[in-house]
C-alpha cells in the first residue's frame, strides 16, 4: 500500500460515496472534502446516514460505490494502475490505526482503570514498552484534565470524565484523523461543556476532525465547514456562520429550527 500524500492531499476525500443495507440506500452519493488540520461538523436528522458515513471512513462498513480516501489512500480499495483491488484486512487494519473514533457511549473497558484503558492499545498494537505507554498516558490524562483520576475505574467516573478518557485513549494511538459520533449526546447537560472544551483544545492543536453533533455553538466556534445531511445526501455545506445564519434549503431551515 503506497501513498503519495502531500500537505495538499485532503485528509478525507469522498466522491459520490454510496452505501446500501439491502434495499435501503443509506448514502446516496456523498461528496465532501476535509483538508488536513480542519474540522468538519456533520449535522442532520436521525437516520440521515451520518454514523454510516463515519463508519465507512473507519472501515467498519464497506462502501458500495464511489471513492473514499483518507490521507490519499483509498478506503476499501487499492488502486494499481487503473484497476481497483479490495484492501486486505491487514491493510484495512493498518489504515484504521491512524483513525481515532469516539462514540456516543463511552465504550471504556470497565475492568481497567483510566490509565490502563489508555495504555492498552499502544502496548498491544504499537508495541510500546509499559514505561513509555504510561508516561504518554499520563500526559494525555493531564491534557484532558484528569491527571488525578488515573487509577479510577470507569464506574467511578462521571459520563463527562469517561468520555474524556475515551478521547485520551483514542489520542494515545497518535491518530491523524479523529471521528466523533455524537460524543456529548448521552451526557447530562452539565457535563457537555467539559467534553466540548477538550475537543476545542484538540481542534486548536491542529487535529483533523469530523464531528457529528447537534451542538451548534460548538460548530459555529470550531468548525471550518458545516455539512447538513438528510436522507443520505449532502443538502448544504459551507462556513458554519453562513449555513446557520442563512440556510438556503427548506430542509436545513426545518432542521435548524429544532436544534437551535
Ligand atoms: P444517523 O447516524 O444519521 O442517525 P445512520 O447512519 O445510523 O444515521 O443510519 C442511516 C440508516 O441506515 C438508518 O435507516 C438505519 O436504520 C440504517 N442502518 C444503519 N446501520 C445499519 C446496519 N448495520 N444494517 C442495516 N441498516 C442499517
Ligand atoms: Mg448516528
Amino acid at each position: 500500500m503506497t501513498t503519495t500524500a502531500t500537505s495538499e492531499t485532503p485528509m478525507v476525500f469522498a466522491d459520490r460515496v454510496s452505501k446500501s443495507f439491502g434495499s435501503n440506500e443509506v448514502l446516496k452519493g456523498i461528496s465532501l472534502t476535509v483538508p488536513r488540520g480542519e474540522v468538519m461538523c456533520l449535522v442532520g436528522p436521525s437516520g440521515s446516514g451520518k454514523s454510516t458515513f463515519l463508519r465507512c471512513i473507519n472501515h467498519l462498513e464497506r462502501v458500495d460505490a464511489g471513492r473514499l480516501s483518507v490521507d490519499g489512500v483509498l478506503v476499501g480499495y487499492e488502486e494499481r494502475g487503473d484497476k481497483l483491488y479490495e484492501l486486505k484486512p491487514r491493510e484495512a487494519a493498518r489504515q484504521r490505526r491512524d483513525i481515532g473514533m469516539v462514540f456516543q457511549r463511552f465504550n471504556l473497558f470497565s475492568h481497567m482503570t483510566a490509565l490502563e484503558n489508555i495504555i492498552e492499545a499502544p502496548m498491544r498494537v504499537n508495541k510500546l514498552t509499559k514505561d513509555d505507554a504510561v508516561a504518554r498516558g499520563r500526559e494525555l490524562l493531564a491534557r484532558v484534565g484528569l491527571d488525578e483520576k488515573e487509577d479510577a475505574y470507569p464506574a467511578h467516573l462521571s459520563g463527562g470524565q469517561q468520555q474524556r478518557v475515551a478521547i485520551a485513549r483514542a489520542l494515545a494511538m497518535e491518530p491523524k484523523l479523529m471521528l466523533f459520533d455524537e460524543p456529548t449526546s448521552a451526557l447530562d447537560p452539565e457535563l457537555v461543556g467539559e467534553v466540548l472544551d477538550v475537543m476545542k483544545g484538540l481542534a486548536k492543536s491542529g487535529m483533523t476532525m469530523i464531528v457529528v453533533t447537534h451542538e451548534m455553538g460548538f460548530a459555529r466556534e470550531v468548525a471550518d465547514q458545516l455539512v447538513f445531511m438528510d436522507g443520505g445526501v449532502v443538502v448544504e455545506a459551507g462556513n458554519p456562520d453562513e449555513v446557520l445564519g442563512n440556510p438556503q434549503h427548506q430542509r436545513t431551515k426545518a432542521f435548524l429550527s429544532k436544534v437551535l
